[in-house]
């Protein structure tokens, strides 16, 4: 089992397929984009499910979501879901993604094996998308939602983070869309992994704010926290419930102590926390004939490393080298 120093066990393993993407949310990414990172970096679809098949069969992950960089970039994703599904002890799979490609790929994912969907929602204005991600591309995420909620995938969870004078006034709105629908909302606070280190703590929309927003329309009492679990989200009942939207204060609510994660990058680099400021190469032994038992030990020396807290609060906080869209979300 994968158990730090701090009696955490990992078994939720994040893996970025990609770091490149099709949009450039300004709390992500530069206009112009980023270095990618160049193909023969990347793992290969055979090292990635060799990695994953060890991550199941030997170390306790029992779930892989997916991301990026934007996952449905990665060519195969399909077979590669489908190979992952394949493993046993089978891990639940699930994917974060923009939306956009998902009108075409939701029904051939979930038949591969998906069973879990997280779609990034900032905004419902085609005007506000646009200036938040750089692209005019509001419709097409509409119609992969659509397209989810036709393939059967449940839940579906949406991804908001909320960026002041920018859609800060749009709570409200999308959680009446999300209700309307079925969808699960989580609010994320925007936290310092934008590649352009553009994060400034004042202008940040805090937990406490979303709160007071809803709040204006919806009576919220919080949901038994007996019920979170490692999971990242606060839940508050919408008028009662059973409907709950969801709170992920990451910065002013930190949940580290809970932590159950690990990530591998797209180039092969176990991270243990997003904020962790070291990897561990697993790209460089694979490809040199590295054993089952030589990865694995790469594995613990990692999560043995993993510090209590990602410290965004403590004075000589340094933001991490790689930013999330490189890490993996
Ligand atoms: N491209 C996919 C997407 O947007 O869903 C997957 C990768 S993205 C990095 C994963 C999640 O991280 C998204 O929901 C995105 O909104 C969120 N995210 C990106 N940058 C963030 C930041 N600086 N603070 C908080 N969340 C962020
Ligand atoms: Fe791309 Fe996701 Fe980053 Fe937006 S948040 S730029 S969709 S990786």
């Amino acid at each position: 089992m994968l158990t730090d120093h701090f009696g955490r066990t990992a078994t939720d393993l994040r893996v970025s397929l990609t770091d490149r993407c099709n949009l450039r949310c300004s709390y992500c990414m530069p206009a112009e984009g980023l270095q990618w990172l160049p193909r023969p970096e990347l793992l290969t679809d055979d090292e990635l499910v060799r990695v994953i098949g060890l991550a199941v069969g030997r170390l306790g992950i029992t779930e892989v979501r997916f991301t990026g960089g934007e996952p449905l970039l990665r060519r195969g994703l399909t077979e590669i879901v489908a190979r992952v599904a394949a493993l046993r002890p089978r891990p639940e799979i699930s994917l974060t993604t923009n939306g956009i490609g998902l009108e075409r790929l939701a029904a051939p994912l979930r038949a591969a094996g998906l069973d879990r969907i997280n779609v990034s929602l900032d905004t419902l204005t085609p005007e506000v998308f646009e200036r938040l991600a750089r692209r005019d591309r509001l419709a097409d995420v509409l119609a992969g939602l659509a397209a989810v909620a036709k393939a059967g995938l449940n839940p579906i969870k949406i991804n908001t983070v909320l960026m002041r004078d920018v859609n800060d006034h749009e709570p409200v709105a999308l959680l009446r869309f999300c209700l309307e629908r079925g969808y699960q909302l989580r609010f994320i606070e925007q936290m310092p992994l934008d590649a352009q280190h553009g994060w400034r703590r004042a202008e940040m929309v805090t937990a406490d704010e979303i709160l007071a927003a809803l709040s204006v329309e919806f009576t919220l009492t919080p949901d038994d926290p007996a019920d979170r679990g490692s999971a990242p989200a606060e839940a508050f009942l919408v008028n009662g419930g059973p409907a709950s939207v969801g709170i992920i204060g990451s910065v002013t609510r930190p949940f580290c102590g809970a932590c159950d994660r690990i990530r591998l990058t797209a180039d092969g680099q176990l991270r243990n926390c997003l904020f962790a400021r070291e990897e561990n190469d697993l790209r460089t032994p694979l490809r040199a004939g590295a054993s089952d038992d030589e990865l694995a030990a790469r594995w613990m020396r990692c999560i043995q490393a993993k510090l209590p807290g990602h410290g965004i609060n403590d004075p000589g906080f340094l933001q991490p080298t790689r930013p999330m869209s490189a890490i993996g979300g």
